[in-house]
């Protein structure tokens, strides 16, 4: 019998499919990690595991304790799905520029959500930081994950991800490509794959152009998930050999072709990410095998990047359309 106890069992061992039609002549063969296959969607069900193993252990999260983070995305996602499953509460504190569809898919795990203004300044009280500040230090029993800092995160990166690409290619990747948020998955995975392969795997960041990853300064960009305007804890600049920084226009289109054509349905960062991939590629050889990793689904994009109105009223009109025999019908 394959049975798995808990849905927090299925976390991890995401498979690695390869690319055929986005690659154009490129001669190496290229790979991608398909994280939105993790319980809750993305690879932060990884970091939520593993931030709180460490919390239990610690003594940090009591039994009824409850989870404070100021998140709005997957990685709100993987702690209320891993805290639920534990008997942990969690509360989110999530600025009001955050869609509807978001909010509700935390409160359907059980999460508590707390809605600040957007248009403050980072140390006004109203803040989303300074109201997760807050009610961390007045919730009794409070633990805040802190994801940008908390060594967990690149930690489970470290002892899943990275294991899990070598086995998988059989120790013949040589390269790695991954977004940069937090870093956590670039620096884990990075520095795993470094050390098994005694320094041959190349380990190269993807960027959205104006962050500070690849020499912004935080520039706004509209592809989510990636790039800062700060640099975390968590990501450690010594384990990446390279930054490539990439258009919103260029994920974005890359993002639909991945739809497209391979027919793999992910978010704007994967399609980011494969964007750097492909240019790193066509530097390579048919002796090199390319390593991406794609963090999340696109079901949670469907109202923006898959949007054409939404994609004409930021100027993108260039991306290839599913909609064309649509069009010819209007
Ligand atoms: N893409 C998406 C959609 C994400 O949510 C994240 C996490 N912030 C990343 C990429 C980047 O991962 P990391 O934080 O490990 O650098």
């Amino acid at each position: 019998m394959k049975i798995s106890n808990t849905i927090i069992d299925l976390i991890g061992d995401t498979p690695l499919v390869k690319l055929h039609k986005v690659t154009g002549d490129v001669t190496a063969t290229v790979l991608v990690k398909l994280e939105y296959l993790n319980p809750g969607g993305s690879a932060k069900d990884r970091i939520a595991v593993r931030i709180i193993d460490a919390a239990e252990r610690d003594g940090l999260l009591l039994p009824g304790g409850t989870i404070v983070e100021p998140t709005s995305g997957n990685t709100g996602v993987g702690l209320a799905l891993v805290a639920q499953q534990r008997g942990y509460k969690c509360v989110f504190v999530l600025p009001d520029k955050v869609g509807e569809d978001k909010r509700n898919v935390l409160t359907a795990y059980g999460a508590e959500i707390v809605v600040t203004p957007t248009s403050v300044a980072p140390d006004d009280p109203e803040s989303y930081y300074s109201v997760s500040d807050r009610l961390a230090r007045e919730i009794p029993g409070a633990f805040k994950p802190n994801q940008y800092f908390n060594p967990n995160g690149p930690l489970s990166h470290y002892e899943t991800t990275g294991p899990e690409i070598w086995r998988d290619t059989d120790g013949t990747v040589t390269h790695f490509v991954a977004g940069v948020g937090t870093g956590g998955t670039i620096t884990g995975t990075g520095r795993y794959l470094r050390e098994v392969s005694n320094g041959t795997v190349r380990i190269v960041g993807a960027d959205p152009e104006g962050s500070v990853y690849s020499g912004g300064t935080g520039r706004p960009y509209l592809v989510e998930g990636v790039g800062e305007d700060f640099w975390p804890g968590a990501y450690d600049p010594a384990v990446v050999h390279e930054v490539i920084a990439v258009s919103d226009a260029d994920s974005f289109a890359m993002t639909r072709r991945l739809a497209l054509e391979e027919g793999i349905l992910v978010g704007g960062s994967s399609g980011m990410a494969v964007v750097a991939a492909l240019r790193l590629a066509a530097t390579l050889t048919a002796d090199d095998t390319v390593v991406v990793l794609l963090p999340d689904g696109g079901r949670g994009y469907l109202g923006k990047i898959f949007n054409d109105g939404w994609m004409r009223s930021y100027g993108f009109t260039n991306a290839p359309s599913g909609h064309t025999v649509a069009n010819v019908l209007e």
